[in-house]
């Protein structure tokens, strides 16, 4: 690893803090919280699975970024396709009868690799306008059928879908409904697969039969012939890495099946490799109509979603659809697809979804399983190289320091960002995700650092 050239002075850090207190808004953030602190944390460079700070200390990226950098910071080959695309075509659109070579061949690649059904790419700039797109598209694709009603999404609470007023509706989190006054009308939230709250102490098979179950029961309860689709994340990501019993996803898929509901995965962060399968829909077994892409698409390197949409949807929409009177001026950006395709080969090329499931996934879960015995936790779990550490007060049990849920994990985070680890405090829980080239050595400096973050805590988490 070469060592960071400070590119800016210290007075510069200063000056760029001051100036993001003054203009700079940051995304989910507390804004009097970052006036007190004066300013926000500023990255300034990366490489491999390492970033640094302006103030030149260096931090292992447990984190991929946000859920994203899959092949790593410091790809050559990303900004020379970047450029040389830039110079050739910019820009153009997709509306009107019209695309450009890289969108084509990349909807293209997406559909080889998706493989099966799903055929058809719908390209955007976020998760959240993946989600969007799916919404819109799957009341269309009832309305043309002569089912307008046949409208209501089923998703889970605690459920992450995006920050646009559709993508947090469907999303199940309370503090992201207090804004803006959402949901929207036409969602309904169920329980979320979580065994280590909801399912506690509850064998596997029987809470997976009872999460079903209850989708079940709302289906009729809202009347089959009123729900569009069921919309879920293999695994919930941002809820705090919850990867479902086994068999929910199946039961998932033969409700949709007999309800004639129309099953969408949000594979925003499990798509391309992070679960050591391409999809985690191919991890779980199932086989949904529409999913939503995005994050590791373009690995971080370029703003660029995909909704991927099954034939048999596509086929109605040829032949009943009329217009889709929708896009985006940035659908199948040339630069961002371009990127996005390269990065697929990458992929491809290192092996990395391979990798992830035989060599280093498992050695993910086995050195988590070293964290299974510190008396402030209570549970490790991982798939692929998605992780999670649950933080309690008693061994043994899911019992919460303070006596309620929410307080724990942004504290052992805390210390683990002190001790040059970025990792992700969800409510009681660390999270990771690291990039997909994670080595050995960074897999046990992460575990280290939870570690001994964790004995730093002690006294803290105690006080709460
Ligand atoms: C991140 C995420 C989104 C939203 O993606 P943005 O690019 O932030 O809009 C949607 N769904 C899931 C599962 C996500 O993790």
């Amino acid at each position: 690893m070469t060592p960071p050239t400070l590119a800016l002075r210290n007075h510069d850090a200063v000056e760029l803090r001051r100036l993001d207190v003054a203009h700079h808004l940051p995304a989910q953030a507390d804004y009097g919280e970052i006036r007190d602190l004066g300013g926000s944390r500023i990255i300034t460079r990366a490489d491999g699975c390492q970033f640094w700070d302006i103030d030149g200390k260096a931090y292992l990226d447990g984190m991929a970024g946000l859920w994203c950098v899959g092949v790593g910071y410091g790809r050559k080959e990303l900004a020379d396709v970047a450029y040389e695309q830039m110079l050739e075509l910019p820009y153009y659109n997709s509306f009107f009868k019209t695309a450009t070579a890289p969108a084509v061949r990349l909807a293209a690649k997406i559909a080889a690799i998706a493989g099966g059904e799903l055929q058809h790419v719908f390209f955007n700039s976020s998760g959240s306008e993946a989600i969007d797109t799916m919404f819109r598209m799957v009341r269309h694709y009832w309305s043309v059928q002569g089912q307008p009603y046949k409208n209501v999404f089923i998703a889970r609470r605690n459920g992450y879908h995006g920050s646009t007023v559709a993508g947090a509706s469907l999303g199940g989190m309370s503090a992201m409904h207090a804004i803006g006054s959402l949901p929207i009308p036409g969602i309904e939230h169920v329980i979320q697969p979580y065994s280590f709250n909801e399912g506690f102490g509850e064998d596997e098979e029987a809470f997976a039969c009872r999460c079903a179950q209850e989708i079940e029961d709302r289906i009729v309860q809202v009347g089959p012939h009123n729900v569009a689709a069921f919309v879920g994340e293999p695994i919930q990501g941002a809820g705090g890495v919850i990867i479902p019993p086994k068999g929910y996803w199946l039961k998932v898929e033969a409700i949709c099946k007999k309800y004639n509901i129309l099953l969408v995965a949000d594979e925003v962060i499990c798509g391309f490799g992070r679960t050591g399968q391409w999809f985690g829909h191919n991890t779980f077994g199932f086989t949904p109509d529409i999913i939503t892409t995005a994050k590791q698409l373009s690995s971080g390197y370029a703003p660029i979603s995909a909704t991927i949409v099954s034939r048999a949807i596509v086929e109605v929409l040829r032949e009943k659809g009329g217009d889709f009177v929708h896009g985006f001026t940035y659908s199948g950006h040339p630069m961002c697809t371009a990127v996005a395709e390269r990065n697929l080969e990458i992929i491809e090329r290192e092996d990395l979804v391979t990798r992830t499931r035989d060599v280093t996934g498992p050695y993910l879960a086995k050195a988590l399983e070293r964290l299974k015995d510190h008396p402030l936790v209570g549970e490790v779990r991982s798939k692929g190289l998605l992780g999670a550490v649950e933080i309690v007060s008693e061994p043994g049990t899911n019992h919460r320091f303070g006596g309620k849920e929410g307080k724990a994990g942004p504290i052992v985070r805390d210390a683990c960002i002190q001790n040059g680890l970025m990792v992700r405090g969800i409510r009681d829980s660390l999270v990771m995700c690291p990039p997909l080239i994670v080595s050995y050595d960074q897999i046990d400096f992460m575990i280290d650092t939870i570690e001994k973050s964790l004995d730093q805590s002690t006294a803290a988490l105690r006080a709460i």
